[in-house]
């Protein structure tokens, strides 16, 4: 059917609407992308095609070609890239280019409009098209099927999918370019993108010339290729197509594995952080070959706390029929994974004693991610030790190694203080009786932290412990400053314990003298079995049964306001004491970045005590 029998224009996903018009107007600087974007679909659509004709070869009809082909026309001002690959049937046209699946890039798209600079990271896709192009039209037939369709648009909210004329097999997208983007129309600047962003792609890439067409990129499989050979601007642009930006790896692990199984391994680090890396599905970035050919990026060729790691892993010996649907329970693939996965772990390992500079970068991004492995991968907890980088109360990054070679003598623990964030860690009274003790505490404030912290069975030996649960155990080790060592357990603080308990009720599970405590009169811990941060995260959740509970009380007997409380209280009975209990509580609670639970409450009794004072 042609142009003038056109169906109901549809309307874009909004999100689709909100990022094409982004590209409209061009915020993205680099515009030479939208040939990458394009290219990489097609050799996607490729690579499925190779991969299904291996049980189907009738889908490879007539002609086994696969190639790419790209035909600039400068009468018509169009740039047309043409695949032999898997094609689109009409729904997939109006699904795949009327919505956008993946969901990291849907949220991101949903606030496009506020961080236009971050789009770079996440991959424009097809839509990138509209960068350079007015009007953008997509024919395509599906292998194997009859129906040739064609998908239109403008960019400006709709598209029409119609049918087309007879088509031949694969996907054909003409560019109806815009005035400023005639450039794109010359052979040299065609090559001159071609080979920045697409040379190492697997398929001929042919350019359409009147004279004829020539192959205008390497089409080599980088990661063939021996290590020595490849150059770091090739391993930048091929960093590049795998991860939508134009920024280099941090880290580049790339090798051939020989003995049982054979196979080549080409990893990135990237340097800087995937918009999607929260995303709750954790899926991983490594795509698997079979010789050469593309087999799934689905394989879960390495853990999910290790998702951030892009590239491909391609096995000789694997069978190229290999069902997708297997690779999941496939020994060959779990074989390759955990030899895999370990080498990563030894790169990043040997890279934190080399380079720390270009570690600790990667750290900052990664680290909270790859700390999810300290809870789940148990196997591999004390290789990630080794990776681990801690802040503590004082260094600003210590492995547990260094922790361990500084403990004090007859120190029994790793001391650990969680918190929200640094600056509050920082601040915990909690930490008073380590510091006066010079005892090294590691500030956890990631959220991740929390969780791994109270599995992990302790390190070289010695057990993690919290320092703000349970009681603290510091009586073997004598602080710096003896006089701060005060008999903590008077017969007047033992009064002032009962009467703050009396005065308390419900609110505190205990009241108890602190051994932990050198400068605050008070501060709050938890016993049992979660620390206040883990309570804390875990009561935010719905469904998880969790809430927060009355913590413990701790307070300093040696500081100069508990010593007149207990004279107040010896002179006067409990009644004097009474609000200043409450007070205690109330601030302790604040100093741990929570709110008072009844501000009415504590307004009155701090107006009582200053009336009192300055009265
Ligand atoms: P992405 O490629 O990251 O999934 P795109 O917006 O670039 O996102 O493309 C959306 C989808 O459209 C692709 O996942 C693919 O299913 C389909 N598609 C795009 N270009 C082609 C093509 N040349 N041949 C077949 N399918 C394609």
């Amino acid at each position: 059917m042609s142009k003038d029998n056109t169906s109901k224009p549809q309307e874009f996903q909004a999100e689709v609407g909100k990022l094409l018009h982004m590209m409209v107007h061009s915020v993205y600087s680099d515009r030479d992308v939208f040939l990458r974007e394009l290219i990489s679909n097609s050799s996607d659509a490729l690579d499925k095609l190779r991969y299904e004709a291996i049980a189907k070869p009738e889908l490879l009809e007539q002609d086994a070609r696969l190639e790419l082909r790209i035909t600039p026309d400068k009468a018509a001002k169009t740039l047309t890239i043409t695949d032999s690959g898997i094609g689109m049937s009409a729904k997939e046209l109006t699904d795949n280019l009327g919505t956008i699946a993946r969901s990291g890039t849907q949220a991101f798209a949903a606030k496009a409009k506020d961080a236009p600079e971050l789009i770079g990271q996440f991959g424009v896709g097809f839509y990138a098209a509209f960068m350079v192009a007015k009007e953008v039209e997509v024919f395509s037939r599906k292998a194997g099927a009859k129906a040739c369709n064609v998908w239109r648009s403008k960019g400006e909210g709709t598209f029409t999918v119609d049918e087309a004329e007879k088509l031949e097999r694969g996907t054909r997208i003409v560019l109806h370019l815009r005035d400023d983007a005639a450039d794109y129309l010359e052979a040299w600047k065609i090559e001159e993108v071609v080979k920045t962003y697409s040379d190492h792609i697997t398929h001929p890439i042919m350019l359409v010339e009147e004279g004829g067409s020539r192959q205008i990129n390497s089409a080599s499989a980088i990661w063939m290729q021996p290590k020595a050979k490849v150059t770091a601007e090739q391993h930048k642009e091929f960093f590049g197509t795998l991860s939508h930006t134009s920024e280099a790896p941090a880290l580049t692990i790339h090798y051939r594995a020989e003995g049982k199984q054979e196979y080549n391994v080409l990893l990135y680090v990237p340097g800087e952080r995937p918009f999607d890396l929260y995303d709750p599905e954790r899926k991983g970035r490594q795509k698997l070959y079979v010789k050469r050919v593309f087999i799934a990026d689905d394989a879960a060729l390495l853990p999910p706390y290790l998702r951030f790691v892009r590239g491909v892993i391609d096995s000789s010996d694997m069978p190229l029929n290999i069902s997708r649907e297997m690779l999941q329970n496939n020994p060959d693939v779990a074989a390759i994974r955990k030899a895999v996965t370990n080498r990563v772990l030894q790169e990043l390992k040997k890279l934190g004693e080399s380079d720390t500079a270009t570690f600790a970068k990667i750290w900052e991004t990664f680290g909270p991610v790859i700390k999810e492995g300290l809870y789940e991968d148990w196997e591999r907890r004390d290789a990630l030790f080794e990776v681990c980088r801690f802040k503590s109360t004082t260094r600003d990054s210590v492995t547990l190694k260094d922790y361990a070679a500084g403990l004090k003598e007859s120190q029994t623990a790793i001391y650990y203080l969680t918190a929200e964030d640094a600056a509050k860690a920082a601040a915990s009274p909690q930490l008073e009786g380590y510091k006066s003790r010079g005892i090294e505490v590691l500030l956890l404030t990631d959220p991740v932290d929390a969780f791994w912290v109270r599995t992990a069975m302790g390190f070289e030996g010695k057990p993690f412990k919290s320092v703000s649960q349970g009681a603290a155990d510091l009586d073997g080790i004598k602080p710096a400053d003896e006089k701060k060592d005060e008999p903590k357990d008077t017969p007047e603080t033992a009064t002032l314990i009962t009467a703050f308990k009396q005065a308390l009720g419900a609110r505190v599970s205990d009241v108890r003298a602190s051994k932990r405590l050198t400068e605050s009169a008070c501060c709050i811990v938890n016993d049992g079995q979660m620390d206040r941060t883990l309570e804390k995260l875990l009561s935010r959740q719905k469904d998880s049964g969790v809430s927060v509970s009355a913590p413990v009380l701790e307070i300093n007997p040696s500081h100069g306001l508990i010593k007149a409380l207990g004279a107040a209280l010896k002179a006067k009975g409990a009644s004097a004491v009474e609000d200043a209990a409450h007070l205690l509580l109330d601030q302790a609670t604040m100093m741990e970045g929570e709110v008072v639970q009844d501000p009415a409450a504590f307004a009155r009794r701090l107006d009582a005590i200053m009336a009192k004072a300055f009265g």
